[in-house]
């Protein structure tokens, strides 16, 4: 790591703790956009490839999701080419998140989004192997039971957000209430827009109290979920994953198309980006978000803490 990023970490934890001064909450925002852009501050000599701050969408921007390519695989060929590399992302999640667990001060949210079949599942199988399971806790939202739906949208997900020293994914979101929500008009319209908003002071006071923002959309293409849906009914060990509901929302395919370009556009900003992530080669889609996530977490710099004074004369007793 560069001792360039060490510096701004322990500066940034430095300021945290001498008070509420204008100066540590300008050096926390900054701290917070530089995690949020890992590539400007992590490792002197990347590997060129791949370059995922292609894929995140700058605030302000917009997405046309039509203009990024779901079968991307830059110059990977074949699973095998990918593989190392994939580890090694693996290996530094697993070390990193060991010692944001120790340093038991911030946390990361992960959250996944994609059409049915679009691999959210299986990047977390993926992606977190090795990682150790007491820190992270994976939420899978579904349709919300009748007390959730007896709350405002977000607190069912408020309450899954991870804690200090945790990995928290979120395996469908509260993204779903500008989505599904829309797409099948499960609310007026009314209801639904003014949530983008919402969701960024969400995400925004979430950013402020440590909790760092991450949010992948997985870019499958239609023809590409057509196969993963036959796959399905073609193996029978895969068959209890098919549900005729995905067939019936495949069939609103581009509303929903309309619907996450215009959230993606709506919800990126600094502290808690998009990334539209090709998607349509799983190991190409695994290999992008675990260098996400391990750039991310170096660029948090979590530390153990600081052992108690002396243990080098206390000796254990037989
Ligand atoms: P799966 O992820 O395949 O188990 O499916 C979960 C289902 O729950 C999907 O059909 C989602 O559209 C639905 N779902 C998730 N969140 C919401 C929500 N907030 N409102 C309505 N439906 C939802
Ligand atoms: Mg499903």
């Amino acid at each position: 790591m560069a001792e360039e990023t060490r510096t701004a970490g322990r500066r940034a934890a430095g300021a945290a703790e001498s008070g509420q001064t204008q100066r540590a909450a300008r050096s926390a925002a900054g701290r917070r956009s530089r995690e949020t852009r890992p590539e400007q501050v992590v490792v002197a000599d990347p590997p060129p490839e791949p370059d995922y701050p292609r894929y995140r969408v700058e605030p302000g921007a917009g997405v046309r999701l039509a203009d990024v390519d779901p079968d991307e695989s830059e110059h990977f060929g074949r699973k095998k080419d990918a593989a190392p590399e994939l580890a090694r992302h693996r290996d530094r999640i697993a070390d990193l998140q060991a010692r944001l667990y120790g340093e038991n001060r911030r946390s990361l949210l992960l959250v996944l989004q994609a059409m049915d079949t679009g691999g959210k599942d299986g990047t977390i199988k993926h992606v977190f192997q090795g990682v150790n399971p007491q820190g992270c806790q994976v939420s899978s939202f579904k349709a919300p039971s009748a007390e959730e739906s007896a709350h405002d949208f977000l607190w069912r997900y408020h309450q899954r957000v991870p804690s200090r020293g945790m990995i928290g994914i979120f395996n469908r979101s509260h993204y779903e209430d500008v989505l599904v929500v829309r797409v099948k008009g499960l609310v007026p319209e009314e209801v639904w827009r003014p949530r983008y908003e919402v969701i960024n002071q969400f995400e925004q006071a979430l950013s402020l109290s440590g909790v760092t923002v991450l949010k992948f959309y997985l870019h499958i293409s239609k023809e590409e979920q057509k196969r993963r849906l036959e796959s399905r009914l073609a193996d029978p060990d895969k068959r209890w994953k098919f549900s005729a509901n995905d067939l019936r929302e495949r069939g609103y395919w581009d509303d929903y198309m309309a619907a996450f370009e215009e959230a993606i556009s709506n919800t990126s900003t600094d502290v808690a980006p998009w990334y539209v992530v090709p998607a349509n080669t799983k190991w190409y889609r695994n290999l992008v978000i675990a260098r996400t996530i391990a750039d991310t977490l170096e660029a948090m710099d979590p530390r153990y803490p600081e052992a108690e004074e002396g243990l080098d004369q206390v000796t254990v007793d037989d």
